[in-house]
C-alpha cells in the first residue's frame, strides 16, 4: 500500500461511525468494497445491538443548568439528591454514596456500578475531556446492558471544565432529569477470505466503529489499513499454507460486540482458527510499536526474536488487550494485539482530536510492512507453532476483563 492510499482511505472514513448507526454501515459497505477490489472474497455479517434514542437529558446544580448528556439505556426519569464527589470507591467512600447523586473521575465499570447501587446510590455523574482543550465537548455514553444487568440508576455526562466548576463553587444538590426510547439497532462485521493450501486458518482483525466524537482515524481506521495493506500484499502471494481471514468489527467501542458476535456464532470455524491477530492503533508520526501476547509465553519470546532479527523496535508483555483479540483468547484461540502508541501529548482518541493530522502514511506503510512480513512468516509455516493452550495467568486476566472475577487489589 502507497502513502497516497492511506490518505485516501482516511479521507473515505473520514467521520463518526457509531454502533448500530447509519454511518457504520456504510463505512462496513465500503471496507468490503475495498477487499472486493484487492480480490478477495467479501461478506457481511449483521449481528442485534441494544441502542436507545435521548429525548431529553438535563443536570442541574444548586439550581444552575450545566450542560450535560444522558447515558444511553440508563432509564428513564427524574432525581434531585445531595451531590457528592466521590474519587475513591473503597468501602469507606462508598458509605458516602447513599441517597446521593455521585460525581465520579472514571467511568462506570462495572464493579464500580454495582458497588455504588450496593451502597443505595441515587444518580451518577461522570465527566470527559480536558479543562485544557478549547473545546466544550460532552461524550454521548451508554450504560452498557453487561455492567448494568438490568439494574438502572440515572447517569449523566459532563465536560471536564464543569466538573471543575462545580468542585470550585461547593456545589451541594443536583437533579439529573432523563427521557429515552430503548431499543434495538443493527451491528456488523465486514469478513474477507484469502483462501490457503489447508482449511486451517489466521484470523486478522480491528474494528472500524468510532467512538460519539471522533472520526477514528488513529483509533481505529488505522488498524482497517492494516488490515487492506496485509492483504494487498499477500494476496499476490497466494495461496498460502494458512488462509487469512479477515475481520472488520463493528461495535468495539461499546464492549468488543463485534468479535464477541464473531466468536460466538462461529464456534465450530474457531478450532480450525490458529491465531488471531489483531491491530488497534497504528501509523501515528510519534509512538511506540508494542505487542501485547494473550497466548503462550514463548509467542511473546518469538515476537521479540522477529522483531530484533527485522531491526524492529518492540515492547511486549503477556496479557488481555482491551480490543478484539480478547473475545478469540476467551475462546481458546491463541491471540495477540499489535499497536502503535502514541504519547497521548501526542496523539488522544475517543474525541475530536483523533484525525488524519496526527498520523503518518509513511509510518503506515512502514507498519504495514512489518505487519505484512510477520503474518506471511506464519502464513507460510509447515505447521503454525503457537500453543493451543492459554496459559492460566492469562485465563485470570480474561476472568477478570470479562467480569466473571473481582480484579484483586
Ligand atoms: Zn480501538
Amino acid at each position: 500500500m502507497k502513502p497516497t492510499d492511506v490518505t485516501q482511505v482516511l479521507k473515505d472514513t473520514d467521520y463518526v461511525r457509531v454502533s448500530g448507526s447509519e454511518e457504520e454501515r456504510r463505512a462496513a459497505g465500503y471496507l468490503k468494497d475495498r477487499c472486493e477490489a484487492l480480490g478477495a472474497r467479501a461478506w457481511i455479517e449483521p449481528f442485534p445491538v441494544d441502542a436507545a434514542e435521548i429525548h431529553t437529558a438535563s443536570l442541574t446544580a444548586d439550581g444552575r443548568t450545566i450542560p450535560c448528556r444522558g447515558y444511553k439505556l440508563c432509564g428513564s426519569g427524574t432525581v434531585r439528591a445531595p451531590l457528592v464527589y466521590l474519587p475513591n470507591t473503597d468501602p469507606a467512600s462508598l458509605i458516602r454514596a447513599r441517597d446521593s447523586i455521585v460525581l465520579l473521575d472514571t467511568g462506570i465499570s462495572y464493579w464500580v456500578y454495582h458497588d455504588l447501587l450496593d451502597n443505595g446510590v441515587k444518580g451518577i455523574i461522570t465527566y470527559d475531556g480536558d479543562v485544557h482543550y478549547p473545546d466544550d465537548d460532552i461524550d454521548q455514553k451508554m450504560l452498557r446492558p453487561y455492567v448494568s444487568c438490568g439494574e438502572k440508576v440515572l447517569c449523566a455526562n459532563i465536560n471536564a471544565k464543569e466538573a471543575f466548576r462545580l468542585m470550585a463553587a461547593g456545589a451541594r444538590e443536583a437533579e439529573i432529569s432523563i427521557q429515552q426510547t430503548e431499543s434495538k439497532a443493527d451491528s456488523c462485521n465486514v469478513v474477507a477470505e484469502i483462501p490457503g493450501q489447508t482449511d486451517e486458518w489466521i484470523i486478522l482483525s480491528a474494528h472500524y466503529d468510532s467512538t460519539p466524537l471522533s472520526h477514528g482515524a488513529y483509533d481505529n481506521m488505522t488498524g482497517c489499513i492494516g488490515l487492506l495493506g496485509i492483504m494487498e500484499t499477500l494476496i499476490g502471494t497466494a495461496p498460502h499454507r494458512y488462509g487469512l481471514r479477515f475481520l472488520f468489527c463493528g461495535s468495539e467501542e461499546v464492549g468488543l460486540l463485534g468479535s464477541k458476535a464473531y466468536t460466538a456464532g462461529h464456534e465450530e470455524d474457531l478450532k480450525k482458527i490458529v491465531l488471531n491477530i489483531n491491530l488497534d492503533m497504528l501509523g501515528t508520526f510519534m509512538g511506540k510499536f508494542i505487542a501485547c501476547v494473550s497466548a503462550e509465553e514463548k509467542l511473546r519470546h518469538f515476537i521479540e526474536y522477529f522483531c530484533a532479527i527485522r531491526g524492529w523496535g518492540i515492547e511486549s508483555r503477556q496479557d488481555v488487550y482491551s480490543s478484539d483479540s480478547t473475545p478469540f483468547a476467551d475462546h481458546g484461540v491463541p491471540a495477540l494485539s499489535f499497536a502503535r502508541i502514541a504519547p497521548r501529548s501526542q496523539a488522544t482518541i475517543h474525541n475530536r482530536y483523533d484525525t488524519a493530522e496526527v498520523l503518518s502514511p509513511e509510518q503506515m506503510c512502514r507498519d504495514i510492512d512489518f505487519l505484512a512480513d510477520f503474518t506471511r512468516t506464519l502464513a507460510d509455516a509447515f505447521r503454525c507453532p503457537v500453543g493451543r493452550d492459554i496459559p492460566e495467568k492469562v485465563k485470570t486476566r480474561l476472568d477478570e476483563y470479562l467480569l466473571r472475577k473481582r480484579k484483586e487489589s
